[in-house]
Parts: C-alpha cells; sequence; structure tokens
C-alpha cells in the first residue's frame, strides 16, 4: 500500500489554510533520501548531486538540497537565474542544456558554471561568444539501442541529444588545443528505470570510454556523470531501486575499469530529479463534482493543467480517498479535471472507494516533474505550492496564479487591463 506522508487530521488543517488545489512537499523526507543517496555514493571522494532543477523548480525546495550539499543541475536561462537566487555559483552549477541559445551560453560562463556540451559545434558557438572555460563535460551518446541482460531499455539512435562516439574524440582533442585542463564525460540512456543496473551498466560504458579518450587524447577526465534518470515506483506494487545496490554497483564498475587505469581519483557525479523528489510531493484536491452517464465520474478542482504527466504519458500516479483508507476499493471510476479535453483524466477504471463530494484526494508521487509541466490551457491557473516542514508546520512556497498572473502579458492595450475586466466583472454583477 502506498502512504500518504500527512495524515488525514493534519491534511484537514492545511486546506482550511490553503485553499486546495495546492502542491505538498515533505521536507523530511527529501532531506532523508538526499541522506541515502550521499550515503550511497560515500565511497567516491569526489560524488555530487547535480539536482535537475527542470523537476521541481522551486527556489526553496533548492535552499534545502543545497543545505543537503546538492549542486543544480540546468538547462536554461531562467534556470540559471533561480540557481543564482539561490546562492548556487561556479562548480556547483551543471550546464546541461540543448539547442542552446547564445544568452544561455553567456550566463552559464559569467556564473562560472560546469558546461556539458551537447554537441560538437557548440566547441566554435561556446568559443565566440563567451570564450573556452578550463573545465568542460561532452554528452555522450552511443547511438543504437540500450540494453540491461538484453531487455532494450530506450534507443538512443532516435535521441537528439549528446555526441557520436568518434566527435567525442575529435571534440576533445579540440578543446585540449582551447586550453581545457579537466574533462567530463556525461550520458542519459533510459528515464524513469527503477532497475538497479541502469548506473552501473551505464557507468560502465562511460568508465570505457573515459578511458578510451584519455589514452587517445591525455585529456585529463576528473569526473564522470551519469545524469538522471533512475525511477520511483509510481504503482504501489512496483518496488523501487535499491539506492545502495545501485551505488555498489556503480563502485564494482569503476574498480574494475577506473582503478587499474590510474583514474582513480575520477568523481561521480549524478543530476538525478524524479529519484530525488517524486516521492516527496503529492497534488491535494477536493471532490466537486460526480457525474454517471456511460461510466461514472468523478470531478476535481485540478486537471492536467495542475499535473500533465497522466494525460502526457498514460502515467500512472496512485489516489489515496483521505479518510477512506480502511474502505473496500469496490468503486470503478474514472476520476477527472475540468479541461475541455477528453485526455483530462487522473485514472481511468481505478477501483476506490465509494468518493462523495467534497472529499480530499491526494495523487501520489508528483514531487518531479508534476507542478513543473504545468501549462495554462483553457485558462486555467497553476496552484499553490506548499512545505510541509520537518517540525509539523507548513510554508507557502509559491503562491497560486490569479486571473492578474494569467492577464499579466497582455499589455497591448488599456482596454484589457485586469483591473478593469475586475471593474466590469463588479459592474455586471451589480446589475
Ligand atoms: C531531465 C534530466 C535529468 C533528470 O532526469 P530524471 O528522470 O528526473 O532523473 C537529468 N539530466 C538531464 C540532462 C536531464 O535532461
Amino acid at each position: 500500500m502506498k502512504k500518504p506522508f500527512v495524515s488525514t487530521e493534519q491534511l484537514k488543517e492545511i486546506v482550511k489554510k490553503y485553499p486546495t488545489p495546492f502542491y505538498l512537499y515533505d521536507e523530511k523526507g527529501i532531506r532523508e533520501n538526499a541522506r541515502r543517496l550521499k550515503e550511497a555514493f560515500a565511497w567516491n571522494k569526489g560524488f555530487k548531486e547535480y539536482f535537475a532543477v527542470k523537476a521541481t523548480p522551486n527556489p526553496y525546495i533548492l535552499k534545502v538540497l543545497k543545505e543537503e550539499s546538492f549542486g543544480v543541475d540546468c538547462s536554461s536561462y531562467t534556470e540559471l537565474m533561480m540557481a543564482e537566487a539561490v546562492g548556487f555559483n561556479d562548480d556547483e552549477i551543471m550546464f546541461s542544456s540543448n539547442v542552446t541559445p547564445k544568452e544561455d551560453f553567456r550566463l552559464a560562463r559569467r556564473l562560472n558554471s560546469i558546461i556539458n556540451l551537447d554537441d560538437i559545434t557548440h566547441i566554435a558557438l561556446l568559443e565566440k561568444i563567451a570564450g573556452i572555460p578550463e573545465i568542460i563535460s561532452c554528452r555522450y551518446n552511443p547511438g543504437g539501442v540500450f540494453a540491461i541482460d538484453n531487455d532494450i531499455m530506450d534507443t538512443p539512435q532516435e535521441a537528439k541529444y549528446g555526441f557520436t562516439r568518434e566527435q567525442l574524440t575529435e571534440g576533445f582533442k579540440m578543446l585540449i588545443n582551447k586550453g581545457v585542463k579537466q574533462f567530463g564525460l556525461h550520458s542519459f540512456l533510459a528515464s524513469n528505470t527503477v532497475a538497479n543496473e541502469y548506473y552501473p551498466v551505464l557507468a560502465r560504458m562511460l568508465f570505457k570510454t573515459a578511458v578510451e579518450l584519455h589514452r587517445e587524447t591525455g585529456a585529463n577526465i576528473t569526473f564522470i556523470n551519469l545524469s538522471g534518470g533512475i525511477g520511483i515506483p509510481y504503482r504501489p506494487e512496483e518496488q523501487p531501486a535499491d539506492i545502495y545496490r545501485v551505488g555498489r554497483g556503480v563502485r564494482k564498475a569503476f574498480e574494475e575499469i577506473l582503478v587499474p587505469a590510474g583514474m582513480d581519483d575520477v568523481a561521480i557525479y549524478t543530476e538525478l530529479g524524479r529519484f530525488v523528489l517524486g516521492p516527496y510531493g503529492c497534488l491535494v484536491s477536493t471532490v466537486i463534482h460526480q457525474k454517471r452517464i456511460h461510466k461514472e465520474y468523478i470531478g476535481l478542482d485540478a486537471c492536467a493543467a495542475n499535473l500533465m504527466r497522466p494525460a502526457m504519458y498514460k502515467a500512472y500516479h496512485h489516489i489515496t480517498v483521505m479518510g477512506k483508507e480502511q474502505d473496500a476499493s469496490d468503486h470503478k471510476y474514472d476520476v477527472t479535471g475540468g479541461l475541455c479535453e477528453n485526455n483530462d483524466k487522473f485514472a481511468i477504471d481505478r477501483m476506490l472507494p465509494k468518493i462523495d463530494i467534497g472529499d480530499l484526494l491526494i495523487i501520489h508521487d508528483t514531487g518531479a516533474h508534476g507542478f513543473a509541466m504545468g501549462y495554462n490551457y483553457n485558462g486555467k491557473l497553476r496552484s499553490a505550492e506548499i512545505l510541509l516542514k520537518e517540525n509539523g508546520e507548513t510554508e507557502l512556497i509559491r503562491r497560486a496564479e490569479t486571473p492578474a498572473d494569467y492577464f499579466a502579458t497582455f499589455d497591448f492595450s488599456e482596454r484589457y487591463k485586469f483591473a478593469d475586466i475586475q471593474e466590469s466583472k463588479s459592474q455586471s454583477q451589480k446589475t
């Protein structure tokens, strides 16, 4: 069974203060998980996790992670701005972008971030616009299919990212000529996998490639970045990845490949997003509607604009009807939002306890790639984000959008200023 990290009583108190829908994050869970990750890789002297900001771009969350000595992995200009605002600098920021605009490279260089190049043509571009730093990383795309024990995990040959193997050798040589002193090697080959073997298999490939590149080019490779991809058990019957086993698997590959090659001082970096935050956030929503036609529907005050994963990927997110955990799941429902879009369904044919209007629902495992993928379709507004602190108190870490936020970019005409709209609304209410 999946248990929410808040009790029904606690949540009833929280919704008195903050109206639903909102995202709730569990600081205690985040910190404990962060410590497990660090412990699993403590054998590696330079180990550092660069949290993928895109998964949960909230400065308060990033601050918690900074206190756990994580760095950040940014992919865009605004993510770099957020990292700087939280106080990350220099080698605490990894910049892993693709199709990179010039101004993003300029900002990354100004912050002295570690740049992880996605393409060989970016070497010349970066040199021209911002100069080549002494430390740089390159992203590898081995092509083909990526398999673990004959199970195909993903198809890098279809992925837009990274350098080919030949380009790595050529790129490293070019970069050495341009004064690079320290190199990193990065690859991201499978997303959301709970297989304990993912990181060790990826590490083995990257370690071998690093040894080859060092021999071919003389490059001083100082870190290897296993990037993101470790998944979480979205379904109650799934097993989580055992991060200690993952750490031991990477260590074995390290000792078999890098140590004999005299590269035992290489640091291991990770850029986990989902694994770090996913289970420690949930979407809290209230049932506002029920209808029975050809099927039985439950309507929530949240919709796919707040959580896109079910609509976009048909992703499973577990749902708890708060206060009814002990009741039999003997009702079959489609749980929907209110978008004019028939894929706006958090669950289809889900067996749940009998639901009533006003019930509070928790949609689990939305701490990563949840709020972040939100949008404004149908004029729906983004929700608040709330941090449940270790001492049990709550802190509003992002307020909910208001219509004024939605209208903020329509500054072309006095006619459509939000103030006028409110005015006309109150006038029409009077008449
Ligand atoms: C998205 C992304 C991550 C994080 O992925 P998760 O699946 O959340 O672990 C890490 N690195 C890069 C370059 C990414 O694009």
